[in-house]
């Protein structure tokens, strides 16, 4: 095979891997957005990013289509790292709001990676037209990660104070 068929397998791979990634990072999100009664920043940031996050499943499946992979043979395999946080973001632990700030935190750098490979991925395939797409949805991940970061003093604070009165901190 040459380098580009190479390049371009490579890249499909790493197309239907971050498709199932955005499907997982829906299934994290989401289940959370009920839960955080005390923590509105939070909860005001997951139903934002879980938009962000439809619409860069819709870009997937866009470059997909481009490249002639039908977007309809999407597996959705789930990758083992995206499954073991999305097995703390169900754990119903007393520290759950602290776990899952971190196992959010933890996704959206994953995501980071994964979409900075994927630029690489696009622009050695010649997959030009895949790069802006690819590029706003980094742009989304990033903003959401430091979104997230900057959250954990507020977050931490908020749940000692709650222990440590009558209310549940863990909301
Ligand atoms: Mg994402
Ligand atoms: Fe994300």
């Amino acid at each position: 095979m040459t380098k580009l068929t190479t390049a371009r397998d490579i890249f499909v791979d790493g197309l239907r891997n971050a498709h199932a990634m955005e499907k997982q990072a829906l299934s994290i999100m989401e289940p959370q957005l009920s839960r955080l009664e005390h923590y509105p920043e939070v909860s005001a940031l997951l139903d934002r990013h879980i938009r962000e996050t439809e619409d860069q499943i819709r870009r997937l499946d866009d470059i997909l289509s481009g490249i002639d992979e039908s977007a309809s043979t999407i597996k959705d395999m789930s990758l083992s790292f995206t499954g073991s946080m999305a097995a703390m973001g169900h754990s119903m632990a007393s520290d759950e709001i602290l776990k899952n700030a971190f196992a959010n935190h933890a996704f959206e750098n994953f995501e980071i990676a994964s979409y900075t490979s994927l630029i690489t991925m696009a622009e050695i395939s010649g997959a030009s037209a895949a790069v802006p797409l690819l590029r706003a949805s980094l742009d989304e991940e990033t903003r959401m990660a430091k979104a997230l970061h900057d959250s954990l003093d507020t977050v931490t604070r908020r749940y000692i104070e709650l222990a440590a009165s009558d209310e549940r901190a863990d909301i």
